[in-house]
């Protein structure tokens, strides 16, 4: 059986493999519009597809057509299951009418999966028989070894003139490790009152432990801090190795995002929040006293 890997990101794509070869013997890895050698070249891949190299392949309706054009013969196409992917392959699986199967953290066998349902309050298994386009949740799977990656092919295939373009982008620049492969998060909640109090306690206490900063959905809506730093069912999945949440009450969406995280602190003024029941490490404790103190103590 082989299956085809969509290298939409450089991060992502040594996860896929990783589950894809969990799925099928043979997997190809296909890179649209750039550079073939500016992927990571990723160990136990059979071969490396580069699609209309040099060329923008950037809306969701053309990453579909491009993928629609090489999939046929393949049992399954895997994709992440972030913006990107949830955006394009849900427009594939319609196009070559393939099974969708979104978001699984297991593989049980070639046809049946595991994905979180209720916010990750349960797990469903799941099957389905034909082919299939699958979105992987990435903090389940590790990613696979680089190494050397089989042939490489460069493919060229018509697209149609699109319905909608890219007009400008704006990459937001910080030298912080991304929130989606940092070790350590800062997270803040609605607790932190304002930006400004955001910003004053939490920026120095991720900068002392190297770490991303996170924040709840109502800290999002609340215009503390940008929409992208939002961590839980509807915003980032992440699974550092320590999660900081910091006047974060714990509602099960929020839990939805980080719950995985191998250690989880927890300061919260009021003894009764939830987040302390999935907390290893939880401190009761007023923040404009314990973030300064604990910034203090971890020293230069
Ligand atoms: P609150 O619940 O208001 O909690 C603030 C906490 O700060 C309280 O526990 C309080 O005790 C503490 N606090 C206050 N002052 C201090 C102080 N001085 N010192 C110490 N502690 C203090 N939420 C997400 O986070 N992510 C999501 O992706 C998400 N998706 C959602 C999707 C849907 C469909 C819905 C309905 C909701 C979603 N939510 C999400 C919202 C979620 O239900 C909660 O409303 C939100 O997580 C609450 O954020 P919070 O913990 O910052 O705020």
């Amino acid at each position: 059986m082989s299956v085809l890997v969509w290298a939409s990101d450089v991060v992502s794509t040594a996860r896929l493999v990783t589950a894809a070869r969990s799925l099928a013997d043979s997997v190809d890895v296909a890179v649209l519009g750039g550079d073939v050698h500016s992927m990571h070249w990723v160990e136990g891949v059979n071969r490396v597809i580069s699609l209309n190299p040099g060329t923008d392949i950037d809306t969701a309706e053309h990453q579909a057509e491009a993928l629609a054009a090489i999939c046929e013969g393949y049992a399954a196409v895997l994709g992440a299951s972030d913006t990107t992917g949830k955006n394009a392959l849900p427009r594939l699986a319609a196009l070559t009418d393939r099974v969708m199967i979104s978001d699984i953290i297991e593989v049980r066998d070639g046809n049946r999966f595991v994905r979180p349902i209720y916010a990750g309050n349960a797990l469903a298994e799941v099957s389905a028989e034909g082919p299939l386009v699958i979105t992987i949740r990435m903090t389940a799977f590790d990613p696979a070894t680089q190494g050397e990656s089989g042939d490489a092919e460069v493919r060229s295939v018509a697209l149609s003139t699109p319905l909608a373009r890219v007009v400008e982008r704006k990459l937001s620049e910080s030298d912080r490790p991304e929130l989606g492969e940092a070790r350590v998060i800062v997270s803040g909640g609605r607790g932190l009152g304002d930006g400004e109090n955001f910003q004053r306690l939490l920026t120095p206490l991720a900068d002392k432990l190297d770490a991303a900063i996170g924040a709840s959905r109502a800290a999002v809506d609340a215009g503390y801090v940008p929409n992208d730093y939002q961590v839980g069912q509807t915003g980032k999945v992440v699974a550092p190795e320590l999660y900081i949440a910091v006047g974060i009450s714990g509602a099960i969406q929020h839990l939805a995002g980080m719950k995985d995280s191998k250690t989880i602190v927890a300061i919260n003024k009021d003894p009764e929040a939830p987040i302390f029941a999935v907390a290893d490490y939880g401190l009761v404790a007023d923040l404009e006293d314990a973030i300064p103190e604990l910034t203090e103590k971890l020293g230069a």
